[in-house]
Parts: structure tokens; sequence; C-alpha cells
């Protein structure tokens, strides 16, 4: 007797994870992968010939959930529906909010609110990482908690207020969530010496923003990772280094593995792709993230470790402003926004210029855009993988297709994009989330609210 249909079938595509290129069927059933090769009868196909069938990407860093700051604008234009578009025509399935408290509010009540607003608007799935801004006793008691419900991961901001003089309370959160089989996300800067900094070029009247590498130089975020790798052995518990940008740092994380520690290490699109140099023209302040811009020395050693494994992840950090809000006059070195739309271009400018260019393997783009990510934040084989059992997230991928990317025509609400005009040879054809067809031809097909908030494993050590 015949297998009854699949829902969908993928036919003809080359199926590509870390360990496997190969042409093969897919069929999915109930939002799963439940048939890969052979003969598979189903309701409804995709031509898939000619391109590759890629896990969806996961994209851990994110910053979807706006705020209204002081003077009444808003930090951060996209939410999780414009978000999760944008992610979704990029290729991407999985997203991971760094969530902030409102003043008072827990750990649990944080993702709570979070996931309300979330569950509400996103098209894809997620996952919120909350941040601990006060480590009290009363929140690290949350922290057994938030794990047993599958909230995985804890972002430490080290450049914000108070980690120097709170620094024991913050060992014991990364103890307990080591404990507590979850991630820590550190921000790794140092705060002491980059407000020195900053407030010496301020008064020596070199504010502008062709100062601001000099603000944060390289050993201001080296000298944390160092601290970040000894408060992980300390604590016994693993790390992962958020936007990681230099050589020096990556020097001192990759020492740190080799001694045996548990320390991960993310990079973000921004650090491929420009060097300080973008800090001496008129558009300075859309390039601002932290840390800032570095050498092309740094650019070569990060894809370097992209390609060798040293540097685990790519994500995005994704936190646009208005072009307006970015390029203000009399913005200085203390007072520029800092973050930039990259969810919908961080997978095909990544192929188009590592792929194709042979700076990175396709098994190794898959590997930081999809497959580490979803070991390290409890994710994997749910996601992060084509097998069957696995969610049916994937990218139908055409390799040739080149598109000029304009901001105009792209999902998120920024106003701007860093590629503007940028030639790209590489993008989603379709994506898929559990299933169901999310972005197909150009255009979004999901239904809003669709995504889920995933319940996740413990961390997976690579
Ligand atoms: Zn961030």
């Amino acid at each position: 007797m015949a297998a009854a249909p699949v829902e969908l079938a993928i036919r003809g595509g080359t199926i590509v994870t870390p360990d496997t290129f190969a042409p093969a069927d897919i069929g999915i059933r109930d939002g799963r992968i439940v048939q890969i090769g052979g003969t598979i009868a189903a309701e409804r196909e995709i031509d898939a010939r000619g391109r590759y069938v890629l896990p969806g990407g996961i994209d851990m860093h994110v910053h979807l959930t706006p705020v209204e700051v002081a003077d009444g604008t808003v930090k951060w234009m996209d939410d999780f529906a414009s978000g999760s578009r944008a992610a979704a025509a990029g290729g991407i399935t999985t997203l991971g909010n760094i969530t902030f408290p409102r003043p008072g509010e827990g750990l649990q009540a944080t993702i709570d609110n979070a996931a309300i607003d979330a569950a509400r608007s996103s098209i894809v799935d997620f996952v919120l990482h909350p941040v601990l801004l006060d480590p009290s006793p009363e929140r690290l008691a949350e922290i057994p908690l938030l794990a047993a419900q599958g909230h995985t991961s804890l972002k430490i901001f080290m450049i914000l207020g108070e980690f120097d003089a709170r620094a024991i309370e913050y060992l014991e959160a990364m103890s307990l969530a080591g404990q507590n089989g979850l991630l820590t996300l550190i921000h790794c800067e140092d705060a002491c010496i980059i407000s020195v900094l900053t407030q010496r070029l301020l008064a020596a009247g070199r504010g502008d923003l062709r100062h601001y590498p000099d603000s944060r130089p390289i050993y201001s975020e080296s000298v944390a990772v160092a601290r970040a790798a000894a408060l992980c052995e300390a604590a016994r518990a693993p790390i992962y280094i958020v936007h990681l940008s230099s050589r020096e740092a990556l020097r001192e994380a990759s020492r740190a593995r080799a001694r045996g520690l548990p320390v991960y290490v993310e990079t973000r699109p921004l650090y491929l792709y420009f060097t300080a140099e973008k800090f001496e023209g008129p558009d300075a302040g859309l390039y601002i993230g932290n840390p800032p811009l570095r050498s092309a020395d740094d650019v070569d050693a990060l894809w370097a470790g992209l390609s060798t494994g040293t540097v685990q992840t790519c994500c995005t950090d994704h936190a646009p402003w208005s072009r307006e809000q970015k390029v203000a006059p009399g913005l200085t070195i203390a007072s520029a926004p800092p973050g930039v739309a990259d969810l919908e271009t961080l997978m095909p400018i990544m192929y188009s210029e590592g792929v194709r260019k042979g700076r990175l393997s396709l098994q190794h783009f898959v590997d930081v855009t999809s497959t580490n990510a979803a070991k390290l934040f409890g994710l994997f084989p749910q996601k992060g993988t084509i097998a069957v059992g696995s969610d049916a997230d994937l990218a139908i991928w055409d390799p040739n297709l080149a598109r000029t990317v304009k901001a105009a025509e792209g999902q998120s609400l920024a106003d701007y994009s860093l590629y503007e005009d940028w030639t790209v040879t590489g993008w989603p054809v379709t994506t898929i989330s559990r299933g169901d067809i999310i972005y197909d031809a150009g255009r979004i097909t999901a239904q809003v609210g669709r995504g889920r908030l995933v319940r996740r494993g413990p961390t997976m050590q690579l």
C-alpha cells in the first residue's frame, strides 16, 4: 500500500547542512520533515531544481521590542511584525530577542510580557533572552524557574550600569545559569575605560563622531573578553560573547577555548563589510554600533574565524533607527544611537561576499547562520538542521539570483540600508516555517501571529 500523501514536497533541490550536500526530495507533514529521499506523494509541491535547500536561518540577536525614549521618539524602528517579515524575506525562520525588563520587572514577567506582543505579531518562531539588570537574590531565584520553562538563555551587559559595582552578584548569576543549562550572553566592553575615554575626548573638544573608535578602543573590548572568559572559568558556566569585533578580542576568546572553556563567539555583519574609515565621512552616524568598526585586519580575522570555527555564529544585532535619528546634527560620541538594520540582508550578503568569494564554505555558511546557534541555544535538532523529525524550517536558496539592495523595497521599517545599491547574488526564493510557506517569490505570504515562542532544552557545547 502506498504511503498517504504528505502535505508538501520540495522536489529536486540540493539539501545542504554542515555535513550534507546531496540532492533529495523532502516530505513535510504537520510542520515537520517526515521523509527525505525516496518516492514522496504530496498534495502540494515546490520545484527546487537548481536551488539549495538550507536550514532556515537562526538569528539569536535582535532587538524587536521598541521602547519610547525620554524625548518621545522611539528607540528601534522594528517590532516583531516588521522584523519577522524582514527575517522571512532573508531566509531566517527563528529569532532570539534581547528583552529588557521594564523598571522593577522580574525576569519571568519580562519574558511573559514580551511573549504576548511577539506572539500576536511575529510570523516566525522566536525565543526571548531576558536582560539581567538587577542581579539581586530575588532575580537570581528566578533562573531555575526560567530553565524549567524552556527559557535557557540570559543576557548580561558589562558595559551597562552597575556591572563593575555588582560583579560578585553577576558571577553568582552566571554560575546559577550554568547549573541550570542556560547560556549567558555577554556584551564585552569595559565600562570604566570607555567612560573615562569618552569624558576625556568630550572635554578636549573631540566629541564628534570621527573620534568614536578612540572612545571604545580595541583594548577596551579585549580586556572585557579576557575578563568574561575568567568569569566563565570561575562560574563553570558557558558564555556567548555577542558582536565580537576585533582580532585581539578573538585571540582572547580563542585562548580561553584552548584552555577548554565553553566560550563562544558571535560576530555581526557590520564588522565583516566595513572599517573605521566610515567614521571620517558625513554619514558617520549611520555606521555607529557597539563596539565600533575596526580595521581591515580585524575584518580578515573575523572571516578567518568564521571559516575555521573560532567564531561560531554571525547574528545581526538588528536594532535600526531612522536615518534622521542616526545623522541628527550635534550627535557626539556619547549621544550617537548605536544599532543598524541587517535582518533581511544577513544571509544573502554573507552568501554573496563570503561563499561566492571563497571566504567561507557553503557548509560553514550553514553552521554560522543556523546550526551552531541551534545547538548553543537549546533548539537542536528541532531547528538548525534538515532531518526527519525536525521542524520544516527551510530556506530555498537561489545561488544565482542577483538583486540590488534598496532599503525602500525591504520589509524592515528602517529607511536606509548600509548596503544601498550593493549587488548581491544568492537569495532565498521561498522561506518555510514549520511547513508553512511564509515568503515566496518576493512576497510575504504568512499569516500574522503564526510565530511561536519555542520551548528550549539546555545549551549544547560545541
Ligand atoms: Zn544587541
